[in-house]
């Protein structure tokens, strides 16, 4: 049984940045209004993420790391709830309990006392009092030790870092009211603040230079044609930068869509286009940008463990979004 659940278990957790994704969403779906990331030598040696969120009472903590346990019916059914997050419903602590030494330590606002439970490669502990600050703490240490086969596919530790920067740095844009910070190895990459303001968390992110040749995109449909009732795209908001601050790859394209980070090569493909010849060869802009469209027209089921998403109106999409960020730059003389 335990081969079974950890043969499932490497299937669904990849690598340290699909945990910390995981850890993350966890922490939000809470009400978090700070999550502070730490991990240890890309993720494999250890990951630890502490919010303050709605905590999980002492006598929930067993259910909390068994198989199915959600503690959010709604969601099961809800398809607009965590694009790569379909495959876990439920499932994420069981799983990655099951192949690494996890421990969940919590105390509810409020509570007099904290208290903690552990996984060791799928074995649950009992229950322990544990002195902890309001909010939860989750931490995941040796990730793998009990699949080598797993362990050996994981790639350098700065790579398995750069995709959980890649990740948090998501999260932390796509949230700028949540104060999100990350630490590597003792160092801190970086800590946004929290306030709510976009811009303010693309400079905790990106630096100064970034964050003053961001310029804001605003668009919305204009109201006409046989589609004004019910628009295929309902809004395109965020922060492009000027043509020359640029870097040679296209990581710093982050898209969101209803709220949720995904990679779609159509509104990669629409933010490039919208820059026409400006940009010099092989070089990337920064954006950031959040597209509104109907629930039901955006498949996210493409891959439930990537964050490929597909739309009914793609043409509709891309027009919008080139027409987005042209407007944006044109409006700033660009
Ligand atoms: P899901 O998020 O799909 O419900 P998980 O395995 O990720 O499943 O989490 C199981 C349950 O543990 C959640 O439903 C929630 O009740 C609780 N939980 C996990 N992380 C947190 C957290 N950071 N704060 C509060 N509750 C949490
Ligand atoms: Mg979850």
């Amino acid at each position: 049984e335990q081969t079974v659940q950890r043969i499932a278990a490497g299937e669904v957790v990849e690598r340290p940045a699909s945990v910390v994704k995981e850890l993350i969403e966890n922490s939000l779906d809470a009400g978090a209004t700070r999550v502070a990331v730490s991990v240890e030598a890309g993720g494999t040696e250890g990951i630890r993420v502490r919010d303050d969120g709605v905590g999980i009472p002492e006598d929930q903590l067993e259910a909390a790391v068994a198989e199915h346990a959600t503690s959010k019916i709604g969601d099961i059914e809800d398809l607009d709830h965590g694009v790569g997050t379909l495959g876990f419903r439920g499932e994420a602590l069981y799983t990655v309990g099951a192949v690494s030494r996890l421990t969940v330590r919590s105390r509810p606002p409020g509570a007099d006392a904290g208290a903690e439970i552990t996984v060791e490669g799928g074995e649950v502990g009992d229950v322990r009092p544990a002195g902890c600050p309001e909010g939860t703490t989750i931490e995941v240490d040796d990730l793998f030790y009990n699949t080598p086969a797993r362990k050996k596919f994981l790639k350098r530790t700065a790579t398995e870092f750069d995709r959980i920067n890649t990740v948090v740095t998501g999260y932390a844009l796509a949230n700028p009211g949540v104060a999100v910070s990350l630490e590597h190895d003792g160092r801190e990459t970086f800590a946004t603040e929290g306030n709510g303001d976009l811009r303010s968390a693309v400079l905790a992110v990106y630096g100064r230079e970034v964050a003053e040749a961001m310029v804001d995109v605003g668009w919305e449909p204009d109201g006409s044609g046989p589609d004004a009732a019910d628009p295929p795209v309902r809004g395109v908001t965020g922060l492009v930068s000027h043509p020359e601050t640029t870097r040679s790859t296209r990581e710093y394209l982050a898209t969101y869509v209803n709220g949720r980070y995904v990679t779609a090569s159509a509104l990669r493909e629409a933010v490039l286009d919208a820059y026409g010849g400006q940009l010099a060869p092989d070089r990337y802009p920064f954006a950031v940008l959040f597209v509104e469209v109907p629930p039901g027209d955006v498949d996210v089921n493409v891959h439930p463990r990537k964050l490929e998403v597909r739309f009914d109106e793609e043409p509709a999409v891309r027009e919008a979004v080139e027409d987005a960020v042209e407007e944006a730059l044109l409006d700033h003389g660009l």
